[in-house]
């Protein structure tokens, strides 16, 4: 027992609720952990999934090795790319936590802005102008394309879908919205309306009123659907889409077909909102993946790396004459935490450092690299690897099957190296690591996937 739990007085009620806590907090104090540490941590990991997070998970994440080990337990950040977990196995970031370590893991200029922010007000008053969230909102007019002007902050990707659908709504005085096959928006009631996975929706049926899906990249579908709506009084508020399509699958627009999509809009008076919070913050070599394809939505969702992958935080983006409609009461759409002081400052921070450090060049070079080290070594296994496709450092692997996609994947992380790919959704897995990877590590990675591929029987 420590010594602060042998002299505090509690109340007999909490004594091992506050001996436990104890017992996590000197543990997350150490630099170090022994064997033993390592041991309790992972015994109590798997434990307490099982009997109080959610068993399902356990068998659904890499949590077990190939003896049967539970091994999978992380502990910590291993430089700019790579994780460490309890025992110590080094994983290069393959995954980028889905899309959050763009400038790489524990950013130390990220971690300076967070940390200096921390000392002097972590949390605003929630009463007084907090002058942080104003500067973020004047960098983000300043960074996006075109007229985008002003900024509403939140928490997660899934809380800017939320405010983008109000906000069209509130603009428009629409309701019916065009979302697209194998979308993923996040998975709150009103975002989930417009995410199109079937296993998601289903059991929370029916979702939000008005919310039509069309196959992403066909765009005659998406003029029809205009169409109809517009014969029978049910006018488009707005079309939401990833410009490249991230948990779906790493799906590509095809040419044009996003800049035929706005065109649509502008002739049926809708919004564009388009969801970046995957593919935003650098991701595929653009700050922004729209500039790609010359296209400036009406709204721009931001989340997942905008918090230099250090604190959670999202923002919505809009021009002035949309956004001009939380104007007159800017309470019908708040959040206690949205743009708190440590949020902001990591945001900042990390547009500074992909500016400073040229993440983007760095991103678009590193792409290229990885993307044709990853085909080459798939080209002797067209039976297994369907497609490697991919921009910038958002890159897929698909395979003809889940099976194969879960086996590469098994094998990529029990070599050290972390993809994303459970056993329901592995046909294609996302190569996402942080924009700083370098030289040496796609190698590795190139490699691992080369001498994996082989093992993997069909
Ligand atoms: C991850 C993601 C979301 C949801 O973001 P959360 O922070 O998980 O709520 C929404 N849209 C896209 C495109 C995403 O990739």
């Amino acid at each position: 027992m420590s010594k602060a739990v042998e002299n505090a007085k509690v109340n007999e009620q909490y004594a091992d609720v506050y001996a436990y806590t104890q017992q996590v907090l000197d543990l997350i104090a150490k630099d170090e952990i022994t064997k033993d540490e390592a041991a309790w941590v992972t015994r109590q990991t798997v434990e307490n999934f099982r009997d109080h997070v959610n068993p399902g998970f356990l068998g659904y994440r890499k949590s077990v090795t190939k003896d049967g080990q539970f091994a999978a337990v992380e502990w910590k950040d291993a430089g700019p790319n790579s994780f460490m977990d309890v025992n110590g196995k080094v994983y290069i970031d393959c995954l980028g936590g889905f899309g959050i370590y763009n400038v790489g893991h524990r950013h130390p200029k990220v971690v300076e802005a967070v940390i200096n922010q921390l000392n002097r007000q972590p949390l605003h008053s929630q009463d007084l102008l907090d002058p942080l969230r104003a500067m973020l909102a004047k960098i983000l007019a300043d960074v996006t394309p075109g007229n985008l002007k002003y900024a509403y902050f939140a928490n997660s990707g899934t809380e800017t879908v939320e405010a983008a659908i109000k906000l069209a709504k509130m603009h428009t005085g629409r309701t019916t919205f065009i979302a697209t096959t194998k979308a993923f928006h996040g998975k709150s009631l009103g975002a989930l309306s417009a995410t199109a996975k079937g296993v998601f929706r289903k059991p929370f049926l029916p979702m939000i009123p008005g919310f039509r899906h069309v196959h992403f990249g066909d765009i005659e579908m998406m003029r029809k659907t205009f169409e109809a709506c517009a014969l029978v009084g049910e006018e488009i508020a707005g079309v939401i889409l990833e410009p490249i399509q991230g948990e779906g699958g790493v799906n590509l627009p095809p040419e044009n077909y996003l800049k035929q999509v706005r065109e649509l809009c502008d002739q049926y008076g809708a919004l564009l909102i388009l969801d970046e919070v995957q593919t935003g913050m650098g991701r595929t070599g653009k700050m922004f993946c729209c500039e790609h394809y010359d296209v400036v939505p009406d709204i721009l969702c931001l989340a997942k790396a905008f918090g230099g992958g250090i604190m959670p935080a999202g923002a919505v983006v809009a021009t002035e004459e949309v956004f001009k409609s939380f104007f007159p009461n800017p309470f019908v759409q708040t959040t206690t935490f949205g743009g708190n002081p440590l949020a902001c400052a990591a945001a900042i921070a990390t547009f500074n450092v992909l500016i400073e450090e040229n993440l983007l060049d760095r991103c678009v070079e590193m792409g290229d690299y990885l993307l044709k080290g990853l085909r080459e070594a798939a080209a002797a296994h067209s039976d297994k690897v369907q497609e490697v496709r991919g921009k910038g450092l958002l890159i897929g692997i698909e395979f003809h099957n889940d099976e194969i996609g879960y086996e590469v994947s098994k094998g990529l992380f029990d070599n050290g190296v972390l993809v994303a790919g459970t056993l329901i959704n592995a046909k294609t897995i996302r190569i996402e690591p942080p924009l700083t990877i370098t030289y040496e590590e796609a190698d590795k990675v190139i490699e691992t996937f080369k001498n994996v591929l082989p093992q993997v029987k069909i």
